[in-house]
């Protein structure tokens, strides 16, 4: 295994703090954003918001000096703001694109100059099963999810010959604060659709990024990988 320097977005909690414990447990040299600047024991926590560039610039520089050159990214902040179409605002639409469209936009555009300079890179974009199948009340997160996938595909042809890779991991119902706040009756509805039986964790999708970010996956690039227990099989 090759030590790597990390970034993960929104690692302070849910399945971006699993993400972070994991690749940290795994030897790499691992550093989160959070709003708030704090994180958990055993990673560099830096503050940032992905909506700011100037904050995420900040951010880099800090983990620059800390760690070094930042050769794995995790796009992993994302928000929903859920409601029917004739309901939502363009407020509710624009923040959720902006943070999770934008965010990583604007993370691995940060992340991509050391990159360049290193002629490696992972960047793995965190998306949504529901990204591919869509979702009723989540016009604004299907649609920010399911542009992840041109993103990364875009940079597969852009950057592929730099050594750098980019990937999408689409998990399912995954359990965290964000799946915490769904009603009940359409927690039941998603269980019941899911093949394997069970929600997922931080942890089903923290070994799926773990295993993108090893020197096992360099061949891997512009690839969709569902962490969904066939929630999503066929799209
Ligand atoms: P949580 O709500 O538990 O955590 C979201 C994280 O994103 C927090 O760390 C939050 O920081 C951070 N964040 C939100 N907005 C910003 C911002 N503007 N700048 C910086 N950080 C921000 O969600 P999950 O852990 O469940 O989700 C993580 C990712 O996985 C998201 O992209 C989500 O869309 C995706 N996903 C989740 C699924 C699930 O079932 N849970 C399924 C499929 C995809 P703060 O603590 O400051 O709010």
């Amino acid at each position: 295994m090759t030590p790597r320097t990390v970034l993960v977005t929104g690692g302070n909690r849910g399945i971006g703090r699993a993400i972070a414990l994991e690749l940290a447990a795994a030897g790499h040299r691992v550093a989160i954003t959070s709003r708030n600047g704090s994180g958990p024991e055993g990673v560099l926590a830096v503050q940032a918001d992905v909506t700011d560039a100037a904050s995420l610039d900040a951010a880099f520089t800090v983990v620059e000096t800390e760690l070094g050159p930042v050769e794995v990214v995790v796009a992993n902040a994302g928000i929903t703001k859920d409601t029917l179409l004739l309901r939502m605002t363009e407020a509710d639409f624009d923040d959720v694109v902006a943070t999770n469209l934008g965010g990583s936009f604007r993370v691995v555009k940060r992340a991509s100059k050391g990159m360049l300079k290193a002629r490696f890179g992972r960047v793995i974009l965190i998306s949504s099963v529901v990204g591919m199948l869509g979702s009723a009340g989540q016009v604004n997160y299907a649609s920010s999810k399911s542009a992840l996938i041109g993103f990364a595909r875009s940079l597969t042809r852009e950057l592929g010959g730099r050594g750098i890779t980019a990937n999408v991991v689409a998990p399912g119902f995954i359990e965290s604060d964000m799946t915490a706040e769904l009603p009940e009756a359409q927690q039941k509805d998603y269980l019941g659709r899911i093949p394997v039986g069970r929600f997922g964790s931080g942890d089903d999708v923290a070994k799926t990024v773990l295993w993108l970010a090893s020197d096992d996956a360099a061949y891997i690039s512009g690839a969709v990988i569902p962490v969904d227990g066939g929630l999503g099989m066929g799209h």
